[in-house]
Order: structure tokens, then C-alpha cells, then sequence
């Protein structure tokens, strides 16, 4: 029941004013869908009230109860993991699914904006686009940071959502984080740290900032370091306030029984993720240090995610092709602003490493002479 009841009620009057003005009012009217799981927590000897199939499941796994609404468990291991509470925790399908439901908790159709800071992820857009939310670009600098002036022009942005992604993709950098402090004061929307690839980064996560900024929100998933993309899970930590609207508006049952005990089961794990993570930061590493040595290579960007954005000197497009007729497909990201001649090349095992140094070596040594570097 925590989760839905109206959250003004028991927060406190400064986390509630922090949002003023920025949850749309049918939202704020509206009552949400009230679960059978909701009515009734727990198992009682006969369950007839979800139209549940009591004889079980077709298929090998029983899964004919529907989940828990509000994964009670996993936010329990989760907030242990981070030192928060389960107050703090939203999941959902994928960080994706946070991403929309944050536009739609704040942004009214064909009135409201957000703010982008392209190159940078493309869901945020797409979000907008499909709610009919107009979408402002403040773009980062030639080296992929906010530009100095960012906190100063966004006082007067009456948007809703500010997308900050750090490290960024696709350009695999930290936003400097005095920059996104001066935002944190001067911005009167949510300013949203998007941190999917964060357990690559040598940072403290902003979620260690939640009690200081009532309108920040930090997204996080299990698809990329966690290794469960296949999965789905993604999730959103911000101020009890928030977090309450968004179990408000979310689909009852986002998160699959079948997520929730192989997130249970994977956070158990919790220690092999520091493994799996020295493994690929040493494969970035092997990638950084034989990637300039190629004679096509104009620019490795500094990464701080699993992947490298780099630059060609070499039409991108044709490497890119020239590297899938061998079987290696990138991201082709030569159309996104300021990555002109880039490719985003997500690091593997060693072995897939070595193979994409190998068939880059042999794109390069068959470039017309007069494009080659030397
Ligand atoms: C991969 C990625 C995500 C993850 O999305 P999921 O829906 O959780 O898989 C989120 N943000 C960025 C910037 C990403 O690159």
C-alpha cells in the first residue's frame, strides 16, 4: 500500500515544495490502479482474487502468481547495496521505461519541454517525441562537456527534465561534476544523471548526493556491467517524493516474476560484478593502448564506460562496412553532432578485441595511400 497512497501526505513539506509546479496535474489527481496484490499482500492457504490459474502453469516453471507490484525484495538487497533506502528505489523494464515515465509524470502533451545535451543517448528524444514534448538542445562542447555557460542559460529554462548521461554515451566520458552541481542549483526542472555505464567509471555515484537535491533523479540499469541486458531492469533512485509518483503512474505489474528472481539471484552475486568489470576495464585498457597505434585512427576519446568512441581519418562509413563484411559490427555514430569520423566500439571478450584490432590493421592497410596518415 506505501507506494500508492497520495504522497504529499506523509513527506516532508521541503521535498514536496522542491517539486512544485513539476507534476502534471492530472497526475496529481488522478487515483491509481489499485492491485489485487495491492488489496492483499501476502499468501493466504486459498487465493482467488487475481483470476490467477490456481492448477498452474503451461510451460516447465510455475509462474502462475502475479509478482510482487512493488519488488520489495530486490529494493531491500538494493538499497543495502547502496546505502539508501527502498523509499529511494524505482524499477522498471529497462531504464528505459523510467525514462518515459518521468516525461510523462511532468510533461503535458503539446505544452511542456525537456532539455538535451546532444551527442548523447537517444531515448531521451524518442520519449519526448512519442508524448508530444518539445525537445531544447544545449549541446556539449568539442570535447564532449557542458559549456560554461550551461547553468546560467538553464535559470531561465522553463522545461521540465533536464537528460545529463555521465559517462555519456556514445562519447564515453564523466560530465565534470562542478559543472552539474552549478546546474543542480540553478535548473528548476529534474535534473536527471543518466548513470548506466557509472560501474566503469573511476566516480562516486550521484546517488551519494540524493539527500542534498530534492530534484535530482539517478538512473541506473543491470543490462550493461550487471551483464542483464536480456533482463530488463533498470533503475531510477531519487527523493521518497518522487519515487512515490512514479510508483503512482507505473504499470502494476512492470517487473516480471521471472526479473525479479534473477535480479534477486544476481545481487546475491553482487561480488563477481567487481570481477567482471576489472576484466572489461583491462580489455578498455588493452583497446586504448593499440588503438592509436593504427595508421586510420585519428582519435581514441577517454572513456570512462565499456565502450570507445574513436575518430577516423578515413571515411568512417566504409570502415564500418569494410569491418562488417568481417563479421564485426560497431555503432556507426558519424551522424551524431560534433562525432563526425566516429565509430563507438563496444569492448569484448579478448579474444573479439584482438580480432577487431586485426581486421582494422587490415582496413587501414588497404586505404588509397594519399587518405593514410603517414
Ligand atoms: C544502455 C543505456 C541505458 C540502458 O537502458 P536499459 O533500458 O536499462 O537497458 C540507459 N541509458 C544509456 C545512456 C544507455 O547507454
Amino acid at each position: 500500500m506505501a507506494d500508492n497512497v497520495a504522497p504529499e501526505t506523509d513527506a516532508p513539506n521541503t521535498a514536496s515544495d522542491a517539486l512544485a509546479g513539476l507534476i502534471r496535474p492530472n497526475v496529481e489527481r488522478m487515483q491509481p490502479y489499485s492491485s489485487a496484490r495491492d488489496e492483499f499482500e501476502g499468501m493466504a492457504p486459498v487465493m482467488l482474487d487475481a483470476n490467477e490459474n490456481s492448477l498452474g502453469s503451461v510451460g516447465p516453471d510455475d509462474f502462475s502468481r502475479y509478482p510482487d507490484p512493488h519488488q520489495r525484495a530486490i529494493k531491500a538487497d538494493l538499497a543495502k547495496l547502496k546505502g539508501l533506502t527502498p523509499e529511494n528505489i524505482f524499477l522498471g523494464n529497462g531504464s528505459d521505461e523510467a525514462i518515459d515515465l518521468l516525461v510523462r509524470l511532468t510533461c503535458v502533451p503539446g505544452q511542456d519541454s525537456i532539455v538535451v545535451c546532444p551527442p548523447t543517448y537517444g531515448m531521451y528524444e524518442v520519449a519526448a517525441n512519442l508524448n508530444d514534448v518539445r525537445v531544447e538542445r544545449l549541446p556539449l562542447t568539442p570535447d564532449f562537456q557542458l559549456p560554461a555557460d550551461a547553468a546560467a542559460r538553464l535559470v531561465q529554462s522553463t522545461a521540465k527534465l533536464l537528460f545529463l548521461c555521465s559517462p555519456n554515451n556514445p562519447t564515453g566520458n564523466l560530465l565534470a561534476q562542478e559543472a552539474i552541481e552549478s546546474i543542480l542549483a540553478s535548473f528548476n526542472g529534474l535534473v536527471i544523471v543518466d548513470e548506466a555505464y557509472a560501474d566503469f567509471a573511476n566516480a562516486p555515484s550521484w546517488t551519494t548526493r540524493l539527500a542534498e537535491f530534492p530534484r535530482l533523479v539517478v538512473l541506473q540499469t543491470f543490462s550493461k556491467a550487471w551483464g542483464l541486458a536480456g533482463l530488463r531492469l533498470g533503475v531510477a533512485y531519487a527523493a521518497p517524493v518522487l519515487i512515490a509518483y512514479l510508483n503512482k503512474i507505473k504499470p502494476p505489474y512492470n517487473i516480471s516474476a521471472a526479473t525479479q528472481q534473477h535480479a534477486l539471484a544476481a545481487l546475491a552475486a553482487a561480488p563477481q560484478l567487481s570481477e567482471l568489470r576489472a576484466k572489461l576495464l583491462r580489455g578498455r585498457a588493452f583497446l586504448a593502448e593499440h588503438l592509436p597505434a593504427l595508421p586510420i585512427v585519428e582519435h581514441v576519446f577517454p572513456s570512462d564506460a565499456n565502450f570507445l568512441l574513436v575518430r577516423f581519418n578515413v571515411d568512417a562509413t566504409r570502415v564500418y562496412d569494410q569491418l562488417r563484411a568481417r563479421g564485426i559490427v560497431v555503432r556507426n555514430r558519424t551522424s551524431q553532432p560534433g562525432c563526425a569520423g566516429c565509430l563507438r566500439l563496444t569492448v569484448g571478450t579478448d579474444a573479439e578485441n584482438t580480432r577487431l584490432l586485426q581486421a582494422l590493421a587490415e582496413i587501414g592497410a588497404k586505404q588509397p595511400v594519399e587518405k593514410a596518415r603517414q
